[in-house]
């Protein structure tokens, strides 16, 4: 039997973890956090000091990185990192890290070789448009720049962050900007995308609206 898989895109804070985890309980898929494995990696980057410029030193560290993914946590390197990958540093490097074409490479290459052969729900930013091309189902989740930020905003503050709701929307902005404006694989909805605008909108709606579609 073909395998299921349904493609989750949109731009930061528009809930798509919550509800791609919900909708993976459900359905009995398996959910990947691509946005998870390129926080990995920009905490690789940053713990060993290395510069962005620095091609080889990102391909050597590209070459034996070990990023695994269970229902609930991102290991790398076999240590557990969910907590430390969620903070303002890597929020501000990752789309930096996410834009270097040999990461989003070996990314790719990473997310396909998870998905094969298993029945997926994986969200991102390019999995749409290129990740999972002939996904069963694409959905684009939206909601505005101030709902999402608030949302951002209430996960730091809960993580003990010390930040203003200006600076996290400031922040997430910026983040929009560059993933939609990169040269490789932008932020953009698939034309078959199912376009959802979550704002206003309880996460209990959202999924139920994704579930309307799903056969
Ligand atoms: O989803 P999340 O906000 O955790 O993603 C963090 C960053 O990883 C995004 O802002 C983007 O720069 C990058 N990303 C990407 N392609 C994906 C998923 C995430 O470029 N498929």
């Amino acid at each position: 039997m073909k395998n299921r898989s349904i493609a989750l895109d949109g731009p930061a804070g528009a809930g798509k973890s919550t509800i791609a985890k919900e909708i993976a309980k459900l359905k009995n898929l398996i959910y990947i956090d691509t946005g998870a494995m390129y926080r990995a990696v920009t905490l690789k980057i940053l713990n060993a000091g290395i510069s962005l410029e620095n091609t080889d030193a990102i391909n050597d560290i590209l070459c034996d990185i070990g990023i695994d993914l269970d229902e609930n946590d991102i290991y790398l390197d076999k240590k557990c990192v969910t907590n430390e990958i969620r903070t303002p540093e890597i929020n501000n490097t990752v789309s930096q890290v996410a834009k270097i074409a040999q990461v989003r490479e070996k990314m790719v290459q990473l997310q396909r070789q998870i998905a094969d052969n298993k029945d997926v729900i994986m969200d991102g930013r390019d999995i749409g448009t290129f990740v999972l091309i002939n996904a069963n189902y694409k959905f684009y989740l939206t909601a505005s720049i101030k709902e999402r930020a608030h949302r951002r905003f209430l996960e730091l503050s809960e993580k003990g962050f010390d930040m203003t709701l200006d600076q996290v929307e400031k922040d997430i902005a910026a983040r929009d900007k560059n993933d939609s404006e990169r040269e490789i694989s932008p932020l953009r909805k698939a034309e078959d995308a199912i376009e959802i605008d979550s704002t206003n909108k309880p996460i209990q709606e959202v999924i139920k609206e994704i579930l309307s579609y799903l056969k």
